[in-house]
């Protein structure tokens, strides 16, 4: 299945199936890229392990030169350093205008070498190679970024890929928790704009859980499609792009406040978007039953949606103020009106995010 996201020049297909590794020189070609061109993959360890050598196997065959980075796994390497490392990589190896970086891993390998390939030369051609399920996040809209000790994401750019290749294959070596994580991402899409995907994410979930060829299509090519739209309409995120930030202005508080150690992305935004609907409900603009819908459809993707044990909800505050999603200093917050249907609210008064937050904790 290929769907395009809509971006005038920059446009560019996502392919989605089983088996597309296989298939990369093919699509390379298509997106422009020529065997010509000389290919920096960036990885992790752990996708290394089982993906690297038969990628550049085939690479290699259709005649492209290609140089490995391999980064050690977790977000942790989204950092200066180990950008720095590859930079000296990419350099060493002689990469020059012509030449792409491929990401073939989750989000952290998808942000870090998209912010290489952003700022390599003033921006080289860069391919994302998804093998997470919250890659099909990640890997759409062209947002890349690496951490700094004060925050996340604080370093990035926006740099969009020539094609996006998401071998669904790659999925069945994927730890569970990691599968939950990406399910997050996915839920989110139906919170914010697809009321039926919803549903069908709740009858489908057994099914899903188990990695359903089709059904897991399916469900990464509507995730995809519901980012797409909304990235074409707002690129640079002026305005309709901060909806999919649903959940994340708590989320990265909570990750950044456990060293992003104790929960990952995904299970940190599972708990924001929980909270969010709290804050909704008692501002009095979301629909009944709202927070109940929410935290069942991420309950049945084994995600958490309760209070992070650790974390006091006035280190939670300060952590969101510090998140670069803030305007002038005020809080502006995603908020669900219904199941499908979110708003930005700005502006948002300070204590009713923490009585609402100090109700989480006792609760
Ligand atoms: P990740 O890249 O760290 O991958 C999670 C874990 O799974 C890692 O240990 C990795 O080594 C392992 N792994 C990856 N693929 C595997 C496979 N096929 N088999 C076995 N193990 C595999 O994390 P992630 O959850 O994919 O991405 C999280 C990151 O994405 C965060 O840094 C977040 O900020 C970023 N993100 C970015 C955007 C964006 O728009 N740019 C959107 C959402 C998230
Ligand atoms: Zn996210």
């Amino acid at each position: 299945e290929t769907l395009t996201v809509e971006l005038g020049e920059r446009s560019y297909p996502i392919v989605i199936g089983e088996g597309l590794l296989q298939h990369a020189p093919k699509l390379l070609q298509e997106a422009g890229i020529s065997s010509k061109s000389q290919l920096l993959i960036v990885t992790d360890e752990h996708v290394a392990k089982n993906y690297l050598e038969p990628l550049r196997e085939v690479l290699a065959t259709a005649g492209y030169r290609t140089t490995a980075s391999v980064i050690a796994a977790g977000e942790q390497s989204k950092s200066l350093s180990v950008y720095d490392r590859i930079m000296t990589e990419a350099i060493q190896a002689g990469l020059d205008r012509k030449s792409a970086v491929l990401a073939l891993g989750g989000g952290v390998v998808g942000d870090l070498a998209g912010f290489v390939a952003a700022t390599y030369m003033r921006g080289i051609d860069f391919v994302q190679l998804p093998t997470t399920l919250l890659a099909h996040d990640s890997s759409v809209g062209g947002k890349v970024a690496i951490n700094h000790p004060l925050g996340k994401n604080l370093i990035g750019a926006f740099h969009q890929p020539r094609v996006v290749i998401y071998d669904t294959s790659a999925l069945h070596t994927l730890p569970k928790r990691e599968v939950a994580a990406g399910f997050a991402e996915v839920v989110k899409h139906g919170l914010i704009s697809d009321e039926a995907f919803v549903d069908w994410l709740k009858e489908n979930a057994d099914r899903l859980w188990e990695l359903d060829s089709e059904l897991l299509a399916k469900a990464i090519q509507r995730g995809c499609a519901v980012k797409a739209a909304i990235v074409s309409e707002d690129e640079t995120e002026q305005g309709k792009r901060a909806l999919l930030n649903l959940g994340h202005t708590f989320g990265h508080a909570f990750e950044a406040l456990s060293a992003y150690s104790a929960l990952n992305h995904g299970e940190a935004i599972a708990i924001g978007m929980c909270i969010a609907a709290k804050v909704a409900e008692r501002v009095g603009i979301a629909e009944k039953g709202v927070c109940e819908q929410t935290e069942r459809v991420l309950s049945l993707y084994h995600l958490p949606t309760k209070w992070p044990a650790g974390l006091t909800p006035e280190a939670v505050l300060e952590a969101m103020k510090r998140d670069k999603k803030t305007v002038g200093g005020k809080l502006a917050l995603v908020l669900p009106r219904a199941i499908g249907h979110v708003e930005l609210i700005k502006d948002i008064d300070e204590e009713i995010i923490l009585t609402v937050m100090r109700e989480e904790v006792e609760a």
